[in-house]
């Protein structure tokens, strides 16, 4: 569903990506391992649409990505995929009921149906009791949880996660992984998830290792 070719990408003189071949199967959790400044979030961001590489191609389906601008990897990336990060990805003074609606008010969807979809998955992660907390309101899990919820509510082909537990303590990180891959795999999207956890790479079906910008190994998990 993702192919990268001969990628590369610099910033100033640093090469974080150093000629990546990469592909991602339709309906797979992949995880993305290896050390700190290795090129992980790097490639997650290329794979995305965020980044478009300095050399090489990077598709998604028939679409060749690396050719886009920047506005029409926008819509791509807002009609296609969804994103959990570690940080910061809530809007502070929104509510968690805003926060999860909020994606579908910007791809134009009614306000009322918005509404509604981003509750049914606020239930389903167990969270209709706090829909109308912001997020400084919520605890870490919680927080995590909205943000998984915000993710999924456009129902994306794919889902892009960065160290999405990193913040947590290994029992939620545990249980908001289960959460997110038990949900994606609901929907058939393909996840694509950056870790350091091992405990979290291991409800991947594939791993890849990455090493100053490339890739050092792949592995089957499941
Ligand atoms: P970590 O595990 O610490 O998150 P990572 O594997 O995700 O690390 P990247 O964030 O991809 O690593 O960074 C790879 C290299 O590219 C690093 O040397 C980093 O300093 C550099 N880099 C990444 N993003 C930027 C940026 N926006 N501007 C300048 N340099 C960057
Ligand atoms: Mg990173």
């Amino acid at each position: 569903i993702l192919r990268l070719r001969g990628v590369r990408k610099r910033f100033g003189l640093d090469t974080a990506l150093d000629g990546v071949d990469l592909d991602v199967r339709a309906g797979e959790v992949l995880a993305i391992m290896g050390p700190s400044g290795s090129g992980k979030s790097t490639l997650l961001h290329v794979l995305a649409g965020v980044y478009a590489p300095d050399e090489g191609s990077a598709h998604y389906l028939d679409t060749l990505v690396s050719e886009l601008g920047e506005a029409d990897r926008a819509r791509l990336r807002l009609e296609e995929f969804g994103f959990v990060f570690q940080f910061g990805q809530l809007l502070p003074d929104l509510t968690a009921l805003d926060n999860v609606a909020l994606p579908l008010l910007i791809a134009g969807r009614p306000r009322r149906q918005a509404v509604r979809q981003a509750k049914s998955w606020l239930t389903q992660l167990g969270l209709a009791d706090h829909a109308g907390k912001r997020p400084g309101e919520l605890s870490g899990g919680q927080a995590q949880r909205v943000a998984i919820a915000r993710a999924l509510v456009t129902a994306p082909r794919i889902v892009f996660a960065d160290e999405p537990t990193g913040s947590l303590d290994s029992l939620s990180a545990e249980q908001v992984m289960a959460t997110l891959l038990e949900l994606a795999k609901g929907t058939g999207a393909t996840v694509v998830i950056v870790t350091h956890d091992p405990r979290v790479a291991a409800y991947a079906d594939r791993e890849v290792v990455v090493r100053d910008g490339r890739i050092s190994g792949v592995g089957i998990l499941a």
